[in-house]
Order: C-alpha cells, then sequence, then structure tokens
C-alpha cells in the first residue's frame, strides 16, 4: 500500500522501441524526470503534464540527445 497515488502510464521506449509501464507523480505537477530503459539502459527524458485539478494529462518521452527537438 502506497500512500501516493501514481498513474501508471503504458509507454515505449524511444531508443529500442519497447513497451513499458511508468509509473507517474502526478502531484508533483508538471515535471521533468530521468527514467532508464529496463531493456536497453539507455537514459529517456520523461516530461509529465499535469492538468490544474492534477489530473495526469500527457506523458513525452524523448531521447537525452534530442531533448524536445522532434526531428528525425
Ligand atoms: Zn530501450
Amino acid at each position: 500500500m502506497q500512500e501516493q497515488m501514481l498513474d501508471e502510464w503504458q509507454a515505449s521506449c524511444p531508443y529500442c522501441g519497447s513497451g513499458f509501464t511508468l509509473l507517474i507523480d502526478a502531484s508533483q505537477g508538471d515535471h521533468v524526470t530521468y527514467e532508464d530503459c529496463r531493456w536497453c539502459c539507455c537514459p529517456i527524458v520523461v516530461t509529465v503534464s499535469v492538468s490544474l485539478d492534477g489530473e495526469l494529462e500527457n506523458v513525452r518521452l524523448n531521447r537525452d540527445d534530442d531533448a524536445d527537438m522532434d526531428m528525425s
């Protein structure tokens, strides 16, 4: 049992494409965190967007080397 409410978010690694479940703490509001992919161990930049009423709105995963640029 945890006191914090953590939201689960289905994500896929921007490096290797493997799917996994992220646990997001929406009570922190908008934040950026780093998560190491459990499959390829690359650092993933996780950008969390939370609405004003504390609902998890969106989670974006980016490679560490292209920040939030969407160039490919
Ligand atoms: Zn990976």
